[in-house]
């Protein structure tokens, strides 16, 4: 199975792509002018922000970016585009030959580029709205290769490609459509505009399945559009089909090419590769620290400000706690505080986030057990209670038992506990 993406990603710039109009008007028809209507005469000027978020894109991907890049013209008629074309970019695009890594997958990027967003097609029973307030909206579109390899991994990719855009500041709630090519045999199915990972999972599994069944019943597959119906969960035969011959494509002579030389661009900031990064240098746990990082900017913060003053293991567990306790807006001294009590070994539950959270300090003295006398009274507590070693061969959960007692006589941390018991329990097999 072979499964290629084209995501399309609507920039929140203030203007769009080629005119002064607001972005973001809410009432409709209400953000248009003679150049995104397309009224003859009307010259197209370069949004520069739309420009430098799209080379962020391309450069957060991967891509290879051109010292020049130009637009062009794809003409065709349809309501949705008042002067009969789009201006996207096609032999030049913003970022070409790039790729997402994820775990110990990576997936092709063929092409990144930047282009306006036709007007938006409001269907009725009887006849049909156009909002011509997306007209000309700045798009980035990102083609991959068709190396996505079926429903999970498909979901695994999405995950890491908005966490991607997560962290250059782009609003991942807002749209993101994404057309989905899909094939099992020779012929390649296109599932257009689907939205949300769960809904481009469930097309793609749904697809896969359909595809399927045809191929085993010696069928072919129809190369063809089809749209995603989330209330049904199947891909259904798509009324509008269009293809690449019905195109035209001509340069655009009211835009020159635009030099990308000194063009700014946000800084790409991948969770994926920090925690790469991270594991590496420090022997973190690369998975744990990659979920943490995803789509949260605060777990970035705080392990960016503790990273060089507290164990990697405690910054962990500090953020984890966080996450299962809803603190992650906790300041950077507090978080500290946290992270050091959790060094010594001491206790974090949900009363000691509160307290930070509210301003309050905790006291970081914890308890001082000289590792000898823990382990000693754990192995008195074991002797004591006979069968609890065979019991534990059997059940691990033996294990909370001990912890428990420990911690009615200690106020130590419980995984701190464990750890000790674990120790003893490995050299007693020996
Ligand atoms: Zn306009």
């Amino acid at each position: 199975m072979k499964i290629g993406l084209e995501v399309h990603v609507a920039l929140q710039t203030n203007t769009k792509l080629f005119c002064r109009c607001r972005n973001d008007a809410a009432e409709v028809n209400t953000a248009i002018c003679p150049t995104c209507m397309g009224f003859p005469g009307s010259k197209p000027v370069l949004n520069g922000s739309a420009l430098s978020i799209a080379l962020g894109i391309a450069k957060a991907l991967n891509c290879k970016t051109r010292e020049k890049v130009s637009f062009i013209r794809k003409v065709y008629f349809y309501p949705d585009l008042p002067k009969s074309y789009q201006i996207t970019q096609l032999d030049e695009p913003m970022g070409y030959d790039g790729g997402v890594e994820y775990g110990k997958r990576k997936v092709g990027i063929r092409r990144v580029q930047l282009e306006e967003d036709p007007a938006r097609i409001i269907r009725e029973e009887e006849y049909t709205l156009i909002d011509f307030n997306r007209s000309g909206v700045p798009l980035v579109e990102i083609v991959t290769e068709p190396e996505i390899v079926d429903p999970e991994d498909l979901r695994s990719f999405l995950f890491e490609l908005e966490s991607i855009l997560y962290y250059l500041g782009i609003d991942i709630e807002k749209e993101l459509k994404i057309d989905l090519n899909i094939s099992l045999g020779r012929n390649r199915v296109e599932v257009k505009n689907v939205t949300g990972i769960r809904n481009l999972v469930d097309a793609a599994r749904h697809e896969m399945e359909r595809q399927k069944a045809l191929l085993d019943s010696g069928k072919d597959v129809v190369a063809e559009t089809r749209s995603y119906n989330e209330g049904k969960g199947v891909t259904e035969e798509s009324r509008e089909k269009e293809s690449d011959e019905e195109y035209g494509y001509i340069y655009d002579p009211d835009l020159t090419e635009y030099s990308l030389t000194g063009v700014e661009f946000a800084k790409p900031l991948m969770a994926g590769k920090i925690a790469h990064d991270y594991a590496e240098r420090y022997g973190a746990n690369e998975d744990t620290l990659r979920e943490l990082l995803m789509f949260n900017r605060d777990a970035l913060r705080l392990l960016e400000h503790a990273k060089d003053r507290r164990s990697m293991k405690s910054i962990i567990n500090a953020i984890s706690l966080l996450r299962k306790y809803n603190g992650m807006e906790m300041d950077e001294d507090s978080f500290d505080q946290m992270a050091m009590l959790l060094e010594k070994g001491g206790y974090v539950g949900e009363e000691t986030v509160k307290k930070l959270l509210s301003g309050g300090s905790i006291d970081i003295n914890v308890e001082e057990v000289k590792v000898e006398d823990l382990d000693r009274e754990i192995l008195e507590l074991i002797n004591k209670n006979e069968g609890l070693i065979e019991e534990y061969e059997k059940n691990p959960k033996t294990f909370n038992f001990i912890v428990g007692e420990m911690m009615k006589k200690h106020k130590l941390n419980p995984r701190y506990i464990a750890e000790r018991l674990g120790k003893l329990l490995e050299e007693r097999r020996k």
